[in-house]
């Protein structure tokens, strides 16, 4: 990879905050876009924009097109069999909420979904809100200390009662990359469909849900190099032909009247009202553009960032790095003896530094390590050794301010 050529391609990485170089280390919050991808964006606005799937006109068959075209290329992207089982969402949180809502309609009262304790809010907040319609009890597989999974307590956690599992793939505060096929497996056995959230795991690392056999696989475009409010769900065909719809409106129906309305065909019974056809064709162009870098090369450069920014932050006194996991993805989270993550983080900041601290979205998991928040940098193959070493050099200085 030639990352200088691959740098000029995100302009944003020239800025600088407060007068010295920005170094963004913010990439699971959101990733940078590249031009290509901008340009896709403005050339839907500037030449093919018009609302999709109704029009006869030139320009509506083209924004068709290629909204049309990004389906295949995500399907092709995660290997789905059919592009009738590639929704398009605004994001993870909708797919998520999609798959609570629709499929929920078929968990009855006093049932119980297993999730596990390293999830985004976005994975339990919505199974707690179909807790508040139904009777749904939330079963949670507990976390070891160095952050992978407990799986043999996930294989007892099963019960005449479990009727969904709800995963993330890779955490997006330890990193931990979950043996998710392993736990597809053990849920099939059950006869428990699976969903895994994605949104750590598809911009980083190959994905196959055929291989993986997950039952909903869920993912966000603006955290791999695409734009915002956009995102997929994959489902199976057997799952989305039973599920009700999740909103109702424009697109979604065959046939309407008031006496009796029919659905749509697959995938377009889930996609209710102009989706965002321009950012959804710019998606398309961003799968383009992870493809021509290669996703095995993609995923080899950013484990090797993160092992050389393991190294560099375990020189310093104090600093502990949660999520040690042998197969974690370029993810740290860490602290610096006691000082407060959100304190560190406003001083990394004036020092040009772009990470998150706080919560990150995860507040149980913060609760099983006994502590209010971390700091975390998360890396993407366009962050250089250069940038690590400054800003092991940074953490140190902040460090002992304190
Ligand atoms: C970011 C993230 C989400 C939510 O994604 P949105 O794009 O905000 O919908 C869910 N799960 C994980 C693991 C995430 O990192």
């Amino acid at each position: 990879m030639n990352i200088e050529e691959i740098r000029q391609e995100f302009p944003i990485l020239e800025r600088e905050v407060d007068g010295k170089p920005l170094v963004y280390f913010d990439n699971a919050a959101t990733s940078q876009t590249p031009l290509c991808v901008v340009n896709a964006i403005t050339e839907m606005y500037n030449c093919h924009k018009a609302n999709v799937h109704r029009g006869v006109h030139t320009l509506s068959q083209e924004a068709t097109d290629r909204v049309e075209a990004s389906r295949e290329k995500v399907r092709a992207f995660i290997n789905a069999a059919s592009v009738q089982e590639v929704i398009f969402t605004r994001g993870t949180t909708e797919g998520i909420n999609l798959v609570a809502s629709s499929m929920g309609e078929k968990i009855f009262n006093g049932d119980e979904i297993i999730v596990t304790q390293m999830e985004h809010h976005s994975n339990i907040v919505p199974w707690q809100l179909l807790g508040q319609r139904k009777r749904i009890r939330l079963i949670v597989v507990p976390v070891k200390e160095d952050g992978t999974l407990d799986i043999e307590a996930y294989e007892d956690l099963f019960s005449d009662s479990t009727r969904f599992v709800a995963i993330s793939h890779m955490s997006n505060v330890l990193g931990t990359v979950n043996p998710v096929k392993q736990m597809i497996e053990i849920a099939h056995a059950h006869d428990v469909p699976v969903l895994v959230d994605g949104a750590q795991a598809a911009p980083h690392m190959p994905v196959d849900v055929q291989d993986l056999d997950c039952d909903f696989y869920a993912f966000s475009a603006h955290k791999m190099y695409g734009p915002t409010g956009v995102g997929v769900l994959y489902g199976k065909k057997k799952w989305l032909e039973r599920m009700t719809p999740y909103q109702g409106g424009g697109e979604m129906i065959s046939t309407v009247s008031f006496k009796n309305t029919t659905w749509a065909d697959l995938p377009f019974k889930f996609e209710a009202g102009t989706p965002d056809f321009v950012g959804i064709a710019a998606l398309g162009t961003a799968i383009d553009y992870i493809q021509s870098l290669g996703m095995d090369n993609i995923a080899s450069r950013e484990q090797e960032l993160l092992e050389y920014a393991t190294a560099r932050l375990q020189e310093i006194d104090g600093l502990r790095i949660y999520g040690t996991a042998p197969h974690k993805g370029a993810v740290i989270s860490f602290l610096v003896n006691d000082i407060n993550s959100y304190d560190m983080g406003l001083l990394l900041d004036k020092l040009g530094f772009a990470v998150r601290t706080g919560h990150h979205c995860a507040q149980p998991l913060m609760e099983r390590y006994g502590v209010t928040g971390m700091i975390r940098a998360s890396f993407s193959f366009y962050n250089t050794h250069d940038e690590i070493d400054r800003f092991a050099q940074a953490v140190q200085r902040v460090s002992a301010m304190f």
